[in-house]
């Protein structure tokens, strides 16, 4: 049974309950029927003894019957006196004549090839005993039994290879996707991941399953596709710094005429800090990709947390004559100390990063309700609407030629940070007059 297919097991059960079905409702059916033949019949038998036994006269101490007494088809009466001598028949069969008289119930003989029902009754009156034998063939009712018996003989195998040929091609049809995803299951196991089941247009249970599968494989796809953007953005990343510092420590070595030995030192520095931030960047969110980052839950001061990062950043605002100003009210919230500083750091810096001359950045924290609104606005270049839905995906850039100094990791480290703490993040910009990012938390 193991080894069977579903929609062999499907059809073996169903034909089996069929035919359970079938083999305890039939007998039922027939034997109700006959009983209701039955009783039928003798209503009829009883109906005619009565009419024979109102034809009888007896008129001063005579014996007569009355010219209405006539019998049903297939049906005979015969009467006798109390010495036994026939007043009435309309037979010659001599059974009838010979069976012995029992009162009572309605009884069935066989006789001469027919089924017969026989009813006896004395009738007495003054001093008169007659005796009445009603005979009646009950071979039609047989003759419909028979046709039953054998109807249903013919329609149980009948009723049972159609219900194993309908079955068996519904339930082909019906599991006729899951084949479908069994093949596209091993095209897969190829490596495939554009493949979708198709063709299937019914929205039952197995039809949602395909469904369902679909939808599976495009998020796979989806989750394969970024990874292997991940992979090639972060080797691609890297590439660039480790090939200047190869090309600035070959200079060196070569002692390469015109080439100031302290710039290209200071250019290997530069690139490896470039490369160590890269690394330090991707590390934290591989960890937060695993799981394996343990957040730390504790009361933050906002404005205390926005002073220290607003300070850290003061002298890159002051290359660039930005303006930093603090305007979080006295709020706190539970959160992780670091991350919310790692958080600051990067909107802040970004905002720094991507701010005009002379700009401004301000930083703002309020209640809302239960949490808190931290907003990181500024007034520089902004970026263009299309690029919104992208800004926080891993190594994305806006403008790639811009600025050399971001990887396109700061976002998507920033909104990882918000997801742990349960928050939401939001960004409305307009290009030219600058950013406004919102977290809720
Ligand atoms: P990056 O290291 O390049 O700054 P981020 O992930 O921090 O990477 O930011 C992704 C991109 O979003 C940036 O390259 C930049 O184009 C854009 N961006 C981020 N913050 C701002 C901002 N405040 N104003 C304008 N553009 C921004």
């Amino acid at each position: 049974m193991k080894k069977l297919k579903i929609r062999t097991k499907m059809m073996l059960w169903y034909t089996l309950l069929t035919g359970i079905l079938l083999a305890v409702f039939l007998p039922v059916l027939y034997h109700t029927i006959a009983a209701t033949l039955l009783d039928s019949e003798k209503n009829n038998i009883g109906a005619t003894m009565s009419i024979a036994e109102s034809s009888i006269e007896f008129d001063n101490g005579h014996l007569s019957i009355g010219d209405e007494l006539k019998a049903p088809a297939n049906t005979f009466i015969i009467i006798w006196d109390k010495s036994g001598q026939v007043i009435y028949a309309n037979t010659q069969k001599n059974l009838f004549y010979t069976i012995q008289f029992t009162e009572g119930n309605p009884y069935r003989i066989y006789y001469n090839n027919e089924d017969w029902l026989v009813l006896d009754k004395t009738v007495q009156e003054n001093n008169h005993v007659v005796k009445i034998r009603i005979c009646s063939s009950i071979d039609k009712m047989e003759a419909v039994l028979n046709r039953t018996l054998f109807l249903m003989l013919v329609v149980i195998p009948l009723f049972l290879l159609i219900t194993i040929i309908g079955g068996l091609f519904i339930a082909k049809r019906a599991l006729r996707p899951i084949s479908k995803i069994t093949d596209l299951a091993s095209e897969i196991g190829h490596g495939d991941l554009s493949k979708r089941i198709t063709g299937i247009e019914s929205m039952d249970e197995v039809g949602e399953l395909a469904n369902t599968f679909n939808e599976m494989l495009a998020s796979l796809e989806n989750s394969f596709e970024k990874e292997k953007r991940f992979s090639s953005d972060s080797s691609h990343e890297l590439r660039t710094p480790v090939a200047i510092i190869m090309a600035n420590a070959e200079a060196i070595l070569a002692a390469t005429p015109g080439a100031d030995p302290t710039t290209a030192a200071n250019t290997i520095l530069a690139e490896s800090h470039r490369i160590n931030t890269v690394i330090c960047q991707l590390l934290m969110l591989t960890r937060g990709i695993e799981g394996k980052y343990q957040i730390q839950l504790e009361e933050v001061s906002l404005p205390v947390l926005t002073d220290a990062v607003l300070e850290q950043l003061q002298e890159e605002a002051a290359s660039k004559v930005i303006t930093l100003v603090n305007e979080t009210a006295d709020v706190t919230v539970q959160a992780d100390q670091s991350l919310l500083t790692q958080m600051m750091l990067n909107l802040v810096g970004n905002a720094i990063k991507y701010g005009k001359p002379d700009g401004h950045v301000w930083v703002k924290a309020e209640r809302e309700g239960d949490g808190c609104l931290i907003t990181v606005s500024d007034d520089g270049i902004g970026i263009m609407p299309e690029e919104l839905p992208l800004i926080f995906d891993r190594f994305y850039r806006a403008d790639k030629s811009r600025d050399r100094s971001g990887s396109g990791l700061g976002l998507s480290i920033v909104k990882w940070i918000v997801d742990m703490h349960g928050g939401k993040i939001e960004l409305e910009s307009t290009p030219d007059q600058g950013s406004i990012f919102l977290i809720r938390m």
